[in-house]
């Protein structure tokens, strides 16, 4: 069979670890006997980022902005043992926090449902994805630890020297202050990423703040959204026929666990780390989840919400046998695929894309799984395949589609 032509190039980031491993196999046995791939390879392993100056990430979120579309495998990010491990010349920031900040992003990430694997909350018969803000609040905080009775202050001094001063707390004794901030332009883009996500998958879109508390600050998300959604998306939400509605994060959760899934919901920085957490676990591994950064502009970073699973590789390098779950990793693959193939107006990728999902749930789904899944599963006598062999199996299954 002819392989499916490509037009034009995937931005491909390797990474770290037993993900590192996964990637080649799927790429040899799920993708290259199929596509003829064109991708621009940037090497995001820790060894080639230190041998960089970690140069390597930022020109591969260049090249995302200049294609369009990236695939990205799971990457360390460096602690103290890691220093000493791969011998850094410097504790290189978060990948993954570089490419987020060159985009301006929001990270979407909804469980990937299989028969078998149900998610513990019975009533989610559909996927629930949230969209995570991934600016600003907490992440970006400056924090005091007051020692003892005293004045805290907020201070704002404008360029041109004149000054907004409130007071936070008039200290009895010791304490502790935190100053957090966000931009309006990341929040009007956070608001575009959500309405065109909702648009793009046709799925309702729920947003949900403590705006009744935090009268400025969470308001401040509340109006941005209303506006752009007034102004910009909703006549095209009443064409598409899926709505916007905001509400409170404490009536967003309540909502949410009597909900049938199926839509969008928007959080804040620090409720949606939370919460998707949540409903990943909710749903059984953070193996079985889609992770894409979506940017205001419309440039899509296709990834895997876990880790590089560390545990796994150290057995792998002891030449014991591992049992990785690839789902995600294979994910991240054909969402970029079909993501390419929609841009570029090539079919038969999308409908590869389509096809090798299939195969991976099919898979599963016929009993062969890995351990992580296997612990889980309803179904009966299941086997248990090793990293490889699961990614085998899927070839089969995907041979006969
Ligand atoms: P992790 O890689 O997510 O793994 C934590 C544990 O979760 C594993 O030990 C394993 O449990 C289970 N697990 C995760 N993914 C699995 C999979 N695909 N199949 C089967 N089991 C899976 O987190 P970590 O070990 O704490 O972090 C390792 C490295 O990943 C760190 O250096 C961190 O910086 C990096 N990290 C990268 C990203 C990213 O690039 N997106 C995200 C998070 C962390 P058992 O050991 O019990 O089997
Ligand atoms: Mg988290």
């Amino acid at each position: 069979m002819a392989k499916i032509q490509m037009k034009t190039p995937l931005v491909e980031m390797d990474g770290d670890e037993m993900t590192r491993v996964l990637w080649q196999i799927i790429k040899d046995e799920l993708i290259l006997p199929f596509v003829d791939l064109k991708s621009e390879y940037y090497d995001l392993g820790l060894e080639y980022r230190n041998e960089t100056n970690d140069q390597v990430t930022i020109d591969s979120a260049e090249a995302t902005k200049k294609y369009g579309v990236a695939v990205k495998c799971a990457t360390i990010t460096p602690n103290a043992a890691r220093m000493t491990e791969y011998d850094l010349k410097e504790m290189w920031k978060s990948p993954n926090g570089t490419i987020r900040a060159a985009l301006d992003g929001t990270v979407f990430r909804a469980p990937i449902q299989v028969k078998g694997i149900e998610p513990c909350v019975k009533n989610w018969a559909k996927p629930i994805t949230l969209a995570r803000h991934a600016y600003g609040d907490v992440y970006k905080n400056t924090e005091i630890k007051v020692p003892g009775a005293g004045k805290a202050e907020l201070v704002f001094t404008a360029e041109d020297g004149t000054e907004i001063r409130k007071t936070i707390m008039d200290f009895d004794g010791p304490g502790i202050i935190q100053g957090i901030h966000n931009k309006d332009n990341s929040i009007e883009s956070f608001a575009r990423s959500c309405f065109n996500y909702a648009l793009d998958t046709k799925q309702d879109l729920w947003f949900a703040t403590k705006d009744t508390i935090s009268k400025i600050y969470d308001h401040t998300f509340k109006d941005i959204f209303a506006d752009i959604f007034e102004a910009e998306y909703k006549e095209k939400f009443d064409a598409a026929g899926i709505e916007y509605f905001y509400t409170l994060i404490d009536d967003a959760v309540a909502r949410v666990m009597k909900a049938k899934g199926g839509f969008i919901w928007a959080c804040k920085n620090y409720d949606g780390d939370v919460m998707s957490d949540m409903v990943s676990s909710a749903c059984g591994s953070l193996a079985m989840m889609t992770s894409v950064l979506v940017s205001p502009s419309g440039v899509y970073e296709y990834e895997a919400a876990h880790g590089t699973v560390q545990r796994h590789y150290y057995k792998h390098l002891k030449g014991e046998e591992t049992s990785t779950n690839s789902v995600a990793t294979i994910f991240a693959w054909s969402g970029a695929l079909r993501k390419r193939g929609e841009l570029d107006d090539i079919p038969e990728l999308m409908a590869f894309a389509d096809k090798l999902e299939k195969a991976t749930l099919s898979t599963i789904e016929s009993g062969k799984m890995t351990k992580d899944l296997a612990l889980i599963t309803s179904l009966k006598d299941v086997t248990v395949l090793n990293s490889k062999g699961f990614i085998e199996a899927i070839r089969e299954t995907l041979e006969t589609l």
